[in-house]
C-alpha cells in the first residue's frame, strides 16, 4: 500500500530557495490553465498531460526547476481538473508553496537530509523511510514552514491483534468501545483558551496561527496513539458512519467533531491495510433502539430521548448504557457485513 510521509525541513535559509521554486511551479501551472482557457475559447479539445508536457517541454533550466518537477504540475494540473469537473484556480503569491516530483530519482535521501536539485535540505527525521519511495513533493503550510512529503509503497504485514472491536463516535465521549471502555477527547481547547484569547486580543496573527497549528497536532497524535492501539489488538474494526451533521450545536464544535472522526476513520482505515485487519463503516441507524442482548427494539428513540444515557431493556432486562449498546450493535452489524 501507499503512504505519504511527511517531514519538517530544517534550515531557514533553504526557505527563499525553495520559495523562488514555489513560483515557477506557479507559472507552469497557470501557463497549463492558458492553455486550457485558449482551447476552451476555440472549442478545441481539452489538453491532456501529455499535450501539456510536450507544450512545457525544454522550459525548466529557464525556469530554474527539476524537468521532472514540470512534468509532475502538468500531470497534476489535468488530474485536479478532471477530478473536480471545472477549471482549477490560478496560483499566485498567496498560494502556499508546492513543488512536485514524479521520479523517485529525483531526490536522494541520506542520513538526514535529501538532495533535490544538485542542492542539499536538512531534515527532521522523525521516522525512519521505509519501503520504496513513488513520487512526492516539497509544500509549505499556513505557518511558512517547508515540509517534504514522500509517497511510500510499503509491505503490508499480518501483525494485527485478535480481538473484535465496535466503535460508537459521539459528542460526550469520543469514542465509545464495545468493550464498554470510553475514551474522552483531550480537552485542548481549554487548556490553550487563555493564550489563545490573549494573542487574539494583541492581534498577533502569527501566534494565533501557531496556537491553532498546535491545537491540531495535539488532536492528530492522540488519535494516531488511539489507531495504533485499536489495530495492534483487533482484527476487525467496525465503526458507525455517522457524521456531525444535526448533532453539534455551533459550526465550530461541527467542524473540530468533523475533524477527529474523519481523521479516526481514515487513520484506522489505513492502518487496518497496512497490519491486515479488517475495517468495516456499518449504517448507525437504530444501533441506539435495538437492545444488543436480545434485538428488541426497547431502546431510546428520537429527540425526546436524546439525552437518556442508560436504560433497562424491557425484553430481557439487561441495563445498558447508551453509548456501549451503540458499539456493541456496530460490532453485530460489523460482523454481518464482514461474512458476506
Ligand atoms: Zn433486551
Amino acid at each position: 500500500m501507499v503512504l505519504t510521509y511527511r517531514y519538517r525541513i530544517k534550515d531557514a535559509t533553504s526557505a527563499p530557495h525553495l520559495w523562488r521554486q514555489a513560483q515557477a511551479v506557479n507559472r507552469v501551472w497557470n501557463y497549463c490553465r492558458e492553455i486550457q482557457e485558449a482551447a476552451r475559447r476555440h472549442n478545441k479539445r481539452s489538453p491532456s498531460g501529455f499535450d501539456l508536457i510536450n507544450l512545457t517541454s525544454g522550459s525548466s533550466k529557464l525556469l530554474g526547476l527539476h524537468s521532472d518537477t514540470v512534468q509532475a504540475v502538468c500531470k497534476q494540473f489535468v488530474a485536479s481538473r478532471n477530478a473536480r469537473g471545472k477549471r482549477p484556480r490560478w496560483r499566485g503569491r498567496r498560494s502556499l508553496g508546492w513543488i512536485p516530483f514524479q521520479a523517485a530519482r529525483a531526490v536522494q535521501i541520506d542520513g538526514n537530509g535529501v538532495t533535490f536539485l544538485a542542492r542539499r535540505y536538512r531534515l527532521w527525521l522523525s521516522r525512519p523511510v521505509e519501503g520504496t519511495v513513488r513520487c512526492g513533493s516539497f509544500s509549505q503550510d499556513a505557518r511558512g514552514r517547508w515540509y517534504l512529503n514522500l509517497q511510500v509503497e510499503v509491505p503490508t504485514e499480518q501483525d494485527c491483534g485478535t480481538g473484535e472491536v465496535g466503535i460508537d463516535l459521539g459528542l460526550k465521549s469520543l469514542a465509545t468501545l464495545s468493550t464498554g471502555e470510553k475514551i474522552e477527547a483531550p480537552r485542548l481547547y481549554r487548556q490553550y483558551e487563555r493564550s489563545l484569547a490573549l494573542a487574539q486580543r494583541a492581534g498577533r496573527k502569527r501566534r494565533v496561527r501557531a496556537i491553532h497549528a498546535k491545537i491540531a497536532n495535539c488532536r492528530r497524535h492522540f488519535l494516531h496513539g488511539l489507531s495504533t492501539q485499536l489495530v495492534r489488538q483487533n482484527r476487525r474494526i467496525c465503526i458507525g458512519n455517522v457524521n456531525s451533521s444535526g448533532l453539534a450545536r455551533t459550526s465550530q464544535a461541527k467542524s473540530v467533531l468533523d475533524a477527529g472522526w474523519s481523521h479516526l476513520r481514515s487513520q484506522l482505515r489505513y492502518k487496518a491495510i497496512r497490519h491486515g485487519a479488517e475495517y468495516l463503516e456499518v449504517d448507525e441507524r437504530l444501533t441506539t433502539q435495538v437492545c444488543s442482548g436480545c434485538g428488541a427494539a426497547s431502546g431510546p428513540k428520537g429527540i425526546a430521548d436524546l439525552g437518556v444515557r442508560d436504560w433497562v431493556c424491557a425484553e430481557c432486562g439487561i441495563h445498558h448504557d447508551r453509548d456501549v449498546n451503540s458499539a456493541i450493535n456496530i460490532l453485530i452489524s460489523g460482523r454481518n457485513v464482514g461474512l458476506q
